[in-house]
């Protein structure tokens, strides 16, 4: 699969592809490292509203909070930000004959999903993270 276009930078977590699929389950690998995407409305979080923070499933670094997840209706999960705003990378994603703005974690590199903005939601950006759920690790409040 060429679908992930290379990046220019050095991830502070760098992992060889051989070291990745013994970490992730195939269907993680597909979304994680070849930028795949889970079906709509299929995916673990989607309307979930537990407190708490959501991590990179690759690397376990900090990259959205419950407290900026909103029903987007899109059958993913969606945030108005992330945690940092160096928590994730932005890449334009020129795939499918469409221009795209990618979320990667900014920690390994992994594909997160893809976020978009102006569509009008009643948010404080304006802007939609619509991650895959396979892509990230919820950890409740109350367990922390
Ligand atoms: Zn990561």
């Amino acid at each position: 699969m060429t679908a992930h276009p290379t990046s220019s930078r050095q991830y502070p977590v760098a992992k060889s592809d051989t070291e990745w699929r013994q970490q992730l389950s195939p269907a993680e690998y597909r979304v994680l490292r070849e930028a795949g995407t889970e079906r709509a409305w299929v995916g673990e979080y989607t309307d979930t509203e537990t407190e708490g923070v959501y991590r990179c499933k690759a690397c376990s670094a900090e990259l959205f909070r419950s407290t900026t997840k909103f029903h987007s209706n899109c059958g993913w999960p969606s945030f108005y930000a992330p945690s940092e705003s160096d928590a994730v990378e932005l890449i334009t994603d020129r795939s499918l004959g469409m221009v795209r703005t990618e979320v990667r974690c900014a920690s390994c590199g992994s594909h997160l999903g893809h976020v978009f903005e102006g569509e009008g939601f009643p948010t404080p950006t304006d802007q939609r993270y619509c991650i895959n759920s396979i892509s990230l690790d919820l950890e409740p409040a109350s367990e922390r």
